[in-house]
C-alpha cells in the first residue's frame, strides 16, 4: 500500500552487555534480538549491497522486490566483534559509517564522555550537555582527575584502522559519519560542508574507496536544501534517521531505528503504518527550505 520496497535498518551497537559510554543514552540490541531481526528482514526482504543500493537510487525507481540494506553508525568496535560474524555466516551485506576522529580510539564522542562520567559519578547532568556548552564535560573530568584515554585504551570501543581494512576485505562497506558527531543544524553551512566533505575525503583515500556516502550525525533535521546542492556532485548517497519517509532530495535515504524495545517486525509495521498515516496529511516526505 505505501509502494514503500526498501527498508534501510540502523543500529549503532549489538551486544549482550551495554558498555559504560553507552549505557546512559541507549540499549544495546542483544544478539539474539538482532539475530531475530535478521530471520524477520531475509523473510520479507532481500539484503542488497551498498553499490546496489547506490545504482537502484540512480534509476529513481522502486524495485520489484522488497529490498533491506543494513546500516550502523559512529564505527563502534562491536561491528568487527559482534555483528560482522553473523552477517558473514548470513552472507548479508552491510555499511558502516564512522567518525574519523575516532578511528584507532583517539578520541570519544562527547555523549559516550557524559555517559561514562555518569556512570562513575552519578553526574547525570553531563546528559544533559549539548554541543554549545560541550566544554563542561572536559572541565568535569579534570576536576574529578578523570582520563578518558586510560578509557579509550582500555574498553577500545571503536574500530581500529586494521579492524575496518579487514572489514573492506570481507566485502562491508564504508562510509562517514563527520569527523566528530556535531550536531548540525548547530552549525553554520561551511561547518556542515567541511564536517562532511573532509570526512569523506579521509575514508575514501585512507580506505581507497570508489563510493562515497555519509550519514548524519544526530539527525538530518533541518538541513537545508542548499547544503545538499552543495555536496551533491561529491557524495553518491547521505543517510538521515527519520524512519521510512520520503525526502525531496533524492539522493538522501532515510532509516529505520531499530534500537527499540520491539520486534524488527513490531518496528518496521509501525513504521509502514506511520507512513500511510502520515501520507494522508502529506507528511510522508521530508521537504527541505
Ligand atoms: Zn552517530
Amino acid at each position: 500500500m505505501t509502494g514503500q520496497k526498501v527498508v534501510l535498518p540502523f543500529y549503532h551497537i549489538v551486544s549482550d552487555e551495554t558498555p559504560n559510554h553507552i549505557y546512559h543514552l541507549y540499549e544495546a540490541r542483544s544478539i539474539e534480538e538482532f539475530k531475530s531481526d535478521l530471520e524477520f528482514l531475509l523473510k520479507n526482504y532481500q539484503p542488497i549491497s551498498l553499490q546496489e543500493l547506490i545504482e537502484l537510487n540512480k534509476t529513481g525507481r522502486q524495485p520489484k522486490q522488497n529490498v533491506f540494506h543494513l546500516t550502523f553508525d559512529d564505527g563502534l568496535k562491536e561491528f568487527y566483534t559482534v555483528v560482522a560474524p553473523i552477517l558473514k555466516e548470513k552472507k548479508i551485506p552491510a555499511t558502516v559509517f564512522i567518525n574519523t576522529d575516532f578511528i584507532d580510539n583517539e578520541d570519544l564522542f562527547y555523549r559516550y564522555k557524559a555517559s561514562v562520567l555518569t556512570e562513575k559519578y552519578a553526574a547525570k547532568g553531563l546528559l544533559e550537555v549539548n554541543s554549545e556548552n560541550l566544554n563542561l564535560i572536559d572541565e568535569f573530568a579534570e576536576i574529578m582527575n578523570y582520563d578518558f584515554y586510560e578509557y579509550l585504551n582500555e574498553e577500545q570501543p571503536y574500530l581500529t584502522f586494521h579492524q575496518i581494512q579487514e572489514l573492506i576485505k570481507d566485502g562491508f562497506t564504508i562510509g562517514a559519519h563527520s569527523k566528530n558527531h556535531p550536531l548540525y543544524n548547530r552549525l553554520s553551512i561551511d561547518e556542515q560542508i567541511s564536517q562532511t566533505l573532509e570526512s569523506i575525503d579521509f575514508i575514501v583515500q585512507k580506505f581507497n574507496l570508489n563510493y562515497k556516502v555519509f550519514s548524519f550525525p544526530f539527525t538530518d533535521d533541518g538541513i537545508s536544501k542548499d547544503f545538499f546542492s552543495k555536496i551533491e556532485s561529491k557524495v553518491d548517497l547521505t543517510f538521515g534517521t527519520a524512519g521510512l519517509k520520503k525526502d525531496s532530495i533524492p539522493f538522501n535515504l532515510q532509516r529505520i531505528p531499530m534500537e527499540k524495545n520491539q520486534t524488527a517486525k513490531e518496528i518496521i509495521k509501525g513504521q509502514y503504518f506511520y507512513y500511510l498515516l502520515k501520507r494522508c496529511f502529506g507528511q510522508n516526505e521530508i521537504k527541505r527550505k
